[in-house]
């Protein structure tokens, strides 16, 4: 049966053992005469960094020119420079491992075709061999090859497969998605995930094909940000990982990537859609996708979602407590009694009991906050114009004609709007002079939501008795007049940061993209809703 390649379409990575796979049939026998020690490693009686040993006990004081001339009959197997270059055609980017030597080895592979390899280097002194040296002399090293090609080359574990004959290749197989012990002694066959028997590359070849096929249905995802892996392994993606990648890492890893989860803050845009020209899904964990260019993405017929509900309550929390620490002056009281002292009387506080609180944009995270204020005997007044004037007063929220008229009421005012046209610099010059004297603002939505001057200002006037922010116009927040006010609490963007939270989150960012692999359930409500981005 003729293998059913997938063609290039589906990039993988193909690690081969050298001997017995891709050069002839133990050929470190060739130059050692090792034959029984062969047998024992393949069988795994003794461990690789042993049967090392034993190999260059062998050849220990041979002249080096002697032993590299032996080294010479050693060839690439019949039919394997074109078995590799089928590899190639197919998609397969091509890695050879030997624990022979770095001399041979490279030869090996640069015949075959294959694009990186890895071996032990003898060690030569006064002409003639004296032992070897590193890498491979374990093997995890083997392991930790295939685990540094995924990384730098951007593969998965799905997208790998370690095809090797010995157990000490059992190691490296556990890197991949498929773990192919080819022509093996049982023990080895086993531990494997699938064994071929016999010599055959042809039969070899439909083994990989097969499992390329499997592929099919899967998409390469990138995921640059902290997200919890766990997420993802438990929904059985297997992503490509990045803490962080600014702009041009962003640009050179995307290239080949179906799918792309991004938590940073370089924009979205038409360039970074056009360097992945098979980009199909962007998912933006989280809330806001004020960070990518929708139009550009719905030109090129990309998908966009996030996870919206995934840190609601986290979010709500954290504008519960900067609003209570910002009355209270909970952090100025702490920083004082942490120094030694004990100031008494210098911390009055104000009651948020009998008060009234504005809630702008009374979504999900402005309806968490309200459930939330309910408690503390508060009016609660909201403006939103996209709400349905009862959906105000399921959550117990007044519903005020305009933003000027909410400001006007509230004593303290708390913002969960997302970026938009419309409500960028909402909070400005003009509309802070409709607030009460006196009133508090509490801002975790976007920073720049509010004018950050005249917010100073206000201060500064003493009109506002005070504020706390999460978000920033530009961040990190680089030093600026906010640092110099006494009666402004200031946290690094951290109202989504809850374990439950980031959990959450990787939970959501899996599900969305083995919905989108499953062809997009009927009636997702993820995907980017109007006036989410600028
Ligand atoms: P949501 O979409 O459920 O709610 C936003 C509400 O704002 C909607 O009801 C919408 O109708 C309303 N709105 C839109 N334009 C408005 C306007 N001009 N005036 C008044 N209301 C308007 O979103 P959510 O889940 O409640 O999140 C709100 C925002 O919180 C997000 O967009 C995001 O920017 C921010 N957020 C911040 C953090 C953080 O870590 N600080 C975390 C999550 C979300």
């Amino acid at each position: 049966m003729a293998p059913c390649w997938l063609g290039a379409g589906i990039f993988m990575l193909a690690v081969f053992d050298v001997e017995g796979t891709v050069a002839e049939g133990e050929f470190w026998d060739q130059f050692t005469e090792t034959r029984g020690t062969a047998a024992a490693a393949m069988n795994g009686e003794i461990g690789f960094r042993q049967v090392m040993e034993q190999r260059f006990n062998k050849i220990r004081g041979m002249k080096a020119v002697d032993f590299m001339e032996r080294a010479e009959a050693v060839r690439p197997r019949p039919g394997a420079k074109k078995f590799f270059a089928m590899l190639r055609e197919n998609g397969f980017e091509t890695a050879c491992v030997s624990g022979a030597f770095d001399f041979l080895v490279e030869r090996i592979a640069r015949e075959v075709g294959a694009g990186k390899w890895v071996a032990n280097r003898p060690r030569v002194e006064k002409g003639r061999v004296t032992g070897f040296e590193e890498p491979l002399v374990d093997a995890q090293g083997k392991r930790e090859f295939v685990e540094g090609l995924q990384q730098s080359m951007g593969f998965t574990k799905a997208e790998t497969i370690v095809v090797g004959d010995g157990a000490n290749d059992l190691e490296m197989m556990k890197a991949a998605g498929l773990g192919v012990a080819f022509n093996a002694k049982p023990v080895v066959a086993q531990e494997a995930d699938v064994a071929v028997d016999g010599n055959s590359l042809e039969a070899l070849a439909e083994t990989i094909a097969r499992y390329q096929a499997g592929m099919r249905q899967r998409h390469r995802v990138l995921v640059a940000g902290k997200l919890e892996k766990k997420g993802f392994e438990d929904a059985g993606i297997n992503a490509a990982f990045y803490d962080s990648l600014d702009r041009k890492g962003l640009l050179e890893k995307i290239r080949d990537f179906h799918v792309l989860v991004y938590r940073g803050s370089e924009k979205i845009d038409a360039e970074v859609m056009d360097a992945a020209k098979k980009l199909r899904l962007i998912v933006r964990p989280g809330v806001g996708l004020d960070h990518i260019d929708l139009a550009a993405a719905e030109a090129r017929g990309i998908r966009v979602v996030n996870t919206p509900t995934a840190s609601t309550e986290t979010v709500a929390e954290h504008a519960i407590c900067l609003m209570l620490s910002l009355l209270r002056k909970i952090p100025q009281a702490h920083a004082s009694t942490k120094a030694g002292k004990w100031e008494k009387n210098a911390f009055h506080g104000t009651q948020l009991a009998g008060k009234t609180v504005g809630i702008a944009g009374v979504g999900r995270i402005g309806r968490a906050v309200a459930r939330r204020l309910k408690a503390f005997g508060v009016r609660l007044v909201g403006y939103d114009p996209y709400l349905h004037p009862e959906d105000f007063a399921d959550v117990g929220v007044e519903r005020m004609p305009s933003f000027a008229a909410l400001l006007a009421q509230a004593d303290v005012v708390t913002l969960h709007v997302p970026l938009t046209q419309e409500t960028k610099n909402m909070l400005n010059a003009k509309t802070m002079a409709s607030m009460k004297k006196g009133a508090y603002l509490v801002n975790v939505s976007r920073g720049k939501v509010v004018e950050e001057k005249a917010l100073c200002d206000a201060l500064e006037a003493g009109r506002l008795a005070g504020a706390a922010l999460d978000v920033f116009p530009t961040e990190p927040l680089e030093k600026c007049a906010l640092h110099g006010f006494d009666n402004v609490i200031l946290t690094p963007h951290i109202a989504g940061s809850t374990a439950e939270a980031v959990r959450k989150i990787s939970e959501e960012t899996a599900a969305r993209i083995l919905e989108f692999e499953a062809g997009f359930k009927a009636g997702s409500e993820t995907e980017a809703g109007a006036g989410a981005a600028p």
